[in-house]
């Protein structure tokens, strides 16, 4: 399969923000990487519906990616030895304000919205639960076709998140699919009136709906984290006490 240079993926340039550390999630160096074609043209697509989606639910509009990088040296069993596999570390909107992937832990919507658009196109997802690895940073691949495997721990904490974060039905994160998270996941198609999850249609349709839904409630998110100053009288500078 033939490798073309991408200077854009859903329209939108990239930066490399992995040559200084200073540069993660904020900034970095023009990034045009050599990619699998197939490869590249699902990632055109993803991006593009993501971005889509994203502007049409948070009103944020994405200007650059900021990416750790596609190629990787070498002949290891990793799809980035052959161009088939991306990181994403971040994104800046127009705004001026950015996303980061290691922000899960406070900003879990925008985080599962992007994430359920990255699985209707890619089988192989790793995100910030699956591992310590892949806390800074989505890593997806075409090395599997998309569709959900109650096998995979990546996929089984995916819906654990959603079921728990975006649709409020608090369930054990552990990434072992069990009856706990089964009947909560089908309790959440049933309400979306969308059949069992491992047909295909019905996957990356309920795919669709949570990503909506996530990046409506990152919308409409309110209580960022502030750390309150303390209040200090105004003539002689004394702190309040509380
Ligand atoms: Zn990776
Ligand atoms: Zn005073």
């Amino acid at each position: 399969m033939t490798d073309i240079k991408v200077k854009t993926l859903g329209g939108v340039k990239m930066l490399y923000d992995r040559s200084s550390a200073a540069d993660y999630g904020v900034g970095g160096v023009p990034f045009a990487p050599n990619m699998n074609q197939a490869f590249a043209q699902e990632c055109d697509k993803a991006f593009k519906e993501m971005f889509d989606e994203m502007q049409k639910h948070t009103g944020l509009k994405p200007k650059l990616i900021l990416s750790g990088g596609v190629s990787r040296a070498g002949s290891g069993k990793s799809l980035h030895h052959k161009n088939r596999a991306f990181d994403l570390d971040g994104l800046l909107f127009d705004d001026g304000t950015n996303w980061v992937a290691n922000t899960f832990p406070q900003r879990r919507q925008i985080y599962l919205g992007m994430e359920a658009v990255l699985r209707r196109y890619f089988g192989v997802v790793l995100a910030y639960d699956y591992n310590r690895a892949h806390e800074d940073h989505f890593h997806f691949d075409d090395g599997l076709a998309p569709g959900l495997s109650t096998r995979a721990k990546s996929h089984v904490i995916f819906l654990q998140n959603v079921v728990t974060f975006v649709y409020h039905t608090p369930v054990g994160r552990d990434g072992v699919w069990g009856s706990e998270t089964s009947e909560a996941v089908v309790a959440v198609r049933n309400e979306m009136g969308i059949g069992g999850l491992s047909q295909l249609a019905n996957w990356k349709q309920f795919l669709s709906r949570v990503a909506v839904d996530a990046f409506k409630n990152e919308a409409g998110r309110v209580g960022d984290v502030v750390i309150p100053e303390p209040e200090v009288c105004h003539c002689c500078g004394q702190v309040i006490p509380a």
